[in-house]
């Protein structure tokens, strides 16, 4: 379902399971707080939202959506990722 979707630790770069990730993120959307995957390569587990993926998924509480705005010049971005968090996430795409 998610075939192009990669999922790996923070701490060790390691593969996780991307349907442990799926389930866990179903769970956080539900409203589950405290959803972790444990890696098999340093056994240490990693709440969902710090969870790497690429493409990048961002579970968060607030997004900001551009829609059919040309591309954010990048000072523009750093400076709104200064203000929100050093741990927001960005994506880009085009219809
Ligand atoms: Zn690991």
């Amino acid at each position: 379902m998610h075939d192009d979707v990669q999922v790996f630790c923070p701490t060790c770069g390691d593969g996780l399971p991307d349907t442990e990730f799926f389930e866990a993120v179903g769970r956080w959307l539900e409203g589950h707080e405290g959803e972790s995957l444990r890696c098999a390569g340093c056994r240490i587990a990693t709440p969902v939202e710090l969870v790497v993926s690429v493409p990048a998924w961002a579970l968060a509480n607030l997004a900001l959506v551009f829609w059919s705005w040309p591309r954010l010049h990048d000072d523009f971005v750093a400076e709104l990722r200064t203000v929100l968090s050093p741990r927001t996430v960005w994506q880009w795409s085009k219809l």
